[in-house]
């Protein structure tokens, strides 16, 4: 009996125990121990849900072959005469764009505006420290983009965007933990990602493609609705084929598009606050078996709730994490979350934010493809104001907000620059608050505890998405009106995450190669 599949149920305890999971398999298929040779685990989910914990496992029994790597990016050098192509950003979706061009034989000219990971390291301590925000270097821009200090959890709905195996494959190549394959929520942790984007640079040079960072692309060469080249950093780039991944906190990008008539649209995203709780109240709440009776990961947990006809949702979850300061500019307050790969951190914290309608910034003055992001900046600046002014975080406990009243109290939360206890319905617009209170009541009535006075919320969560969408053809993957321009990834408005991103960057360095041997 070779290579057949099987699922089979494991008590949390047992999970290492051979014997015991060799006879399980056994009988799943109706065969005897002595038949089950060797195991391979596919895919490992753990359900918590009853006061047995289990985990559900996919295994493939007595394997022919060794587990390997079958999609993982691999490519020898590029030969001296292969053509180029600028990409802008190297987020994650200029990177896999990159690595890709590079197995299609071309060479990948990456501009990007931020400072490589060791230098974006100390700019982004000085955050904290001398509580100065550069605006080239930060949490969003620099080495990795926003992915290199992300919490760099992997999984993602966009399946049918491309080979998502291939990603993960490609991020284990270059070395994050295999686990990764078979995690049903695969997760990296921000102390590794940083050393699998260097290893990523150091590949893409090493076959031949360039890198230049601290290079802001700050003018695109046009004529005759084709794309030419770019300027950065006073010199002039050339090139014909341009993918522009610069996500989406990249303001100068929306509105020098927006300036030169190249056609772009405002876009719904959503907007809140990040929630934050002791991880051990959460686990109470999530797991149902007695405390300490399993050795088992923190809890995360996922909440939708629709409050008068709009979604209030959690966002980007990090059991044991911290939440992190994510502005790309002074003057601004903006927070997001992440975890170390071991997410032994003492809370547990998640953006709950609200969607964010066209109707809700159509009074806000400037060029309509801008309102959506001009009302997101608009909400920053009022939380840097809120939190005084230092980029302390305006925060208030969730019995506060929900009684209406500003938090007198000091705060004990993870955000390093401090918060400043105010009231939040001062910071945000009324119709975010007021859902937000609907889906808290909710929630701590259906999870004893969270809307409790342990829950704290810190604001503001506002880049949850683009809220710019650059319009493309659904074939070429080109904007409708400018040949040789790919808009890519998250800044675009094509993904929402890394894998997606990761994606999508494949899918416009496939549409380059594409676009070349048919000329
Ligand atoms: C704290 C934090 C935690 C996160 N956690 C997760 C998570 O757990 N899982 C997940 O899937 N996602 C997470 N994300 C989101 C994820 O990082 C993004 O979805 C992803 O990085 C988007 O990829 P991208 O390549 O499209 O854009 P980005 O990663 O935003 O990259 C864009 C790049 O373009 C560069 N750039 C911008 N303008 C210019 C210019 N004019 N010239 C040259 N370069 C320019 C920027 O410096 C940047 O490096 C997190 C983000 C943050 C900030």
């Amino acid at each position: 009996m070779q290579d057949r599949e099987v699922e089979i149920s494991v008590e949390a305890g047992f999970l290492h125990e051979e014997a015991r999971i060799r006879r399980s398999i056994a009988k799943a298929l109706a065969c005897k121990d002595s038949e089950i040779l060797s195991w391979q685990i596919v895919r490992k989910s753990l359900d918590a849900r009853s006061r047995v914990p289990l985990y559900r496992l996919r295994l493939l029994v007595n394997p022919s072959a060794e587990p390997g790597l079958h999609f993982a990016y691999n490519a020898s050098g590029l030969s001296a005469n292969a053509p180029n192509a600028i990409v802008i950003g190297f987020g994650p979706a200029g990177m896999f764009a990159a690595l890709e061009l590079i197995r299609n034989g071309i060479r990948p000219i990456i501009l990007e505006r931020g400072s490589e990971v060791r230098q974006r390291r100390r700019d982004v301590v000085g955050i904290y420290r001398e509580r100065k925000v550069d605006p080239e270097s930060n949490y969003c821009f620099g080495e990795g983009g926003a992915g290199t200090f992300s919490d760099g959890k992997l999984y993602t709905r966009s399946t049918k965007r491309g080979n998502v195996r291939s990603v993960l494959e490609t991020l284990v190549r270059f070395g994050a933990d295999p686990d990764i394959l078979i995690e049903a929520r695969p997760h990296i942790g921000t102390n590794k990602l940083p050393e699998i984007v260097v290893r990523i640079r150091e590949a893409i040079r090493a076959a031949g493609g360039e890198v230049h960072f601290n290079t802001r692309v700050d003018d695109l060469i046009l004529q005759d609705g084709e794309i030419l080249g770019v300027r950065a950093a006073g010199s002039e780039w050339q090139g014909r084929a341009v993918i522009l991944a610069t996500g989406h906190s990249a303001r100068d990008i929306f509105e020098l598009l927006e300036r030169k008539g190249v056609e772009i649209e405002a876009k719904p995203f959503a907007l809140g606050v990040r929630v934050e709780h002791p991880q051990e109240l959460i686990n109470r709440i999530q797991y149902k078996c007695a405390p300490g009776s399993y050795e088992l990961p923190p809890a995360s947990y996922n909440l939708v709730r629709q409050v008068r006809d709009r979604g209030v949702f959690s966002f980007c979850m990090c059991p044991g994490g911290i939440i992190a300061p994510a502005m790309t500019n002074p003057g601004e307050v903006v927070v997001n979350g992440w975890s170390p790969s071991k997410r032994n951190g003492q809370f547990a914290n998640s953006g709950f934010v609200v969607q964010v309608e066209p109707s809700d910034w159509q009074q806000i003055p400037g060029p309509e493809a801008l309102k959506a992001m001009l009302f997101q900046q608009r909400v920053e600046q009022v939380a840097f104001e809120q939190g005084g002014g230092d980029l302390s975080a305006p925060a208030q406990s969730i019995r506060d907000f929900l009684h209406r009243r500003s938090s007198g109290k000091a705060l004990n939360t993870s955000y390093i620059p401090g918060v400043r206890p105010t009231d939040l319905r001062q910071v945000l617009p009324g119709f975010i608050s007021d859902r937000i209170d609907g889906a808290l009541r909710y929630f701590g009535k259906i999870m004893p505890g969270y809307a409790g006075p342990e829950g704290i919320l810190v604001g503001v969560e506002s880049r949850t998405s683009s809220p710019v969408k650059i319009p493309r053809d659904r074939e070429s993957l080109e904007h409708p009106f400018v040949k040789g321009l790919y808009p890519c990834g998250e800044g675009a408005g094509y993904a929402g995450g890394i894998v997606s991103a990761a994606l999508d960057g494949i899918a416009c360095a496939a549409k380059v190669q594409e676009s070349r041997s048919n000329r």
